[in-house]
């Protein structure tokens, strides 16, 4: 078994998703991981929150808007007058559905039931395009299996368990759809993965059924070099290990979801970064396999708090690491990035819903200082001998970028520095130019 996950851009029209069914009619079993049509959940994430300000008439002009836009697909997705039928209908009772909240309560939890009608939607319409074509395939829920824990973390077990059940009640197919991003949570109601979650579901589900390999079909060649949003001159790489890949994710590379690495490489499946609108290209595959030394990538990741403990009294203690610590577990924010010194200590957060909490506790310890608006950039490769300079390469490029924090050593894998966001683009430019 296979795993092929297509994002948003991949399904985002009608002739994408004809090249899509295409990509998966060849005869081996596999299951199709599907994203919302690229634009969807952006769009419903508006109208949630124009239904949360009880702005009413501006949640029903963008509702229109995208119900006009399906119908539209739907025309032209379809050969025939049934299947035409079928689509219309579809698209019908899930903007019925969405209507209905600018009638009634509306309220945070109906949010994320609002967010999940875009893959329900994409997957539903795929489904009826592979039986038009006479294509055998199955639709399965992906919230009779895909659940997360009072944590918020994927619940493995169950996953495994009613994934290969849900599979198993269902004839031999050669096309097994589900959706991507959507689940549920502990108490049963519907959640999701976060923004870019169909990598980390199609992930999940190659873990869960023991796939052979996990392809990531999208709109790039590969996972490239450098972020080719903001540099040019970017490549392919065509290998990377699970642990480069994995900190490439997880400091920004936008193309894999933070967290989707984890279960592939715990499972050891290989994965497979494919282009959908450049099938030949060889793309990216990420194993076991460790490599070539050296600096293989940059990603940056926005949005980064820096929070400053100074205490000349306690800091050197010992146990007071462990307060710091315990404070930021309490909260549930998770640390990126850590610096200390004879009088301070600096670390990095990225969520910071409890931020105000948080620093009140570590007043308790000493004086606080809160820096916004930064971004961590961080190279990745495979830094086996320190003695070959890495170091002094990276922070020569650095050299006109005002740096707030390093951190080197942590693995072999990820030097990272702390810069103002308003330097990113820059610093990744110059990086590019030294590195590569
Ligand atoms: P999908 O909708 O298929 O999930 P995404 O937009 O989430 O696609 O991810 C693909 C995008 O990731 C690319 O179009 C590219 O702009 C961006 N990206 C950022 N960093 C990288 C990188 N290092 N390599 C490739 N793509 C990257
Ligand atoms: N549709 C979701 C999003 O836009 C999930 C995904 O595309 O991976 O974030
Ligand atoms: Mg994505």
């Amino acid at each position: 078994m296979i795993v092929l996950k297509f994002g948003g851009t991949s399904v985002g029209s009608a002739q994408r998703m004809h090249e899509v069914a295409q990509l998966v009619s060849f005869s081996e079993p596999k299951i199709v991981v599907l994203s919302a049509m690229s634009g969807t959940t952006n769009s419903l994430v508006e109208i949630a929150n124009y239904l949360y300000k009880k702005n009413n008439e501006g949640a029903l002009d963008q509702i229109l808007n995208l119900e006009k836009k399906y119908f539209d697909t739907v025309n032209e997705l379809y050969k025939t007058d049934e299947f035409k039928a079928k689509g219309k209908e579809l698209i019908q009772s899930h903007f019925n559905y969405i209507k209905s909240f600018t009638q009634d309560m509306f309220t945070i939890y109906e949010e994320k039931a609002i967010l999940a009608q875009g893959e329900l939607i994409s997957t539903a319409l795929f489904h009826f395009l592979l039986q038009e074509q006479g294509i055998k395939s199955a639709l399965i829920p992906a919230l009779n299996f895909m659940r997360i824990d009072k944590d918020n973390e994927p619940d493995l077990f169950y996953i495994r368990e009613n994934l290969q059940r849900e599979v198993k009640e269902q004839e031999q197919q050669s096309v097994y759809i589900t959706q991507g991003f959507i689940c549920r949570n502990s108490y049963g109601e519907i959640d999701n993965l976060k923004r870019g979650g169909s990598d980390y579901t199609a992930s999940l589900v190659g873990a869960g059924i023991n796939a052979d390999e996990i392809q990531i079909w999208t709109d790039i060649d590969g996972m490239h070099n450098n972020d080719p949003r903001y540099v040019e001159n970017t490549h392919p790489l065509s290998h990377l290990s699970f642990d480069e890949a994995a900190e490439l994710a997880y400091f920004g590379a936008k193309i894999l979801h933070p967290s989707s690495i984890l279960p592939a490489k715990l499972a050891n499946i290989p994965v497979r970064l494919k282009n959908t609108m450049q099938p030949e290209a060889e793309g990216t595959l990420i194993s076991s396999i460790t490599g070539t030394e050296g600096i293989k990538a940059i990603a940056a990741k926005d949005d980064i708090t820096a929070v400053k403990i100074k205490s000349g009294r306690m800091l050197l203690a010992y146990g007071f690491m462990r307060k710091v610590f315990e404070i930021f577990e309490m909260y549930k924010t998770p640390i990126d990035m850590i610096t200390t010194s004879e009088v301070a200590v600096s670390l990095t957060i990225d969520e910071t819903q409890n931020l105000s909490k948080i620093v009140e506790e570590l007043q308790k310890y000493g004086s606080v200082e809160i820096d916004e608006n930064l971004s961590i950039i961080c190279v990745v490769g495979n830094f086996i001998a320190e003695s070959k300079g890495y170091a002094l390469k990276i922070f020569d490029a650095l050299q006109d970028i005002p740096i707030r924090m390093i951190s080197y050593g942590g693995s072999k894998h990820n030097v990272s520095v702390l810069v103002n966001t308003s330097d990113k683009k820059a610093a990744l430019q110059a990086l590019n130019e030294k590195l590569f």
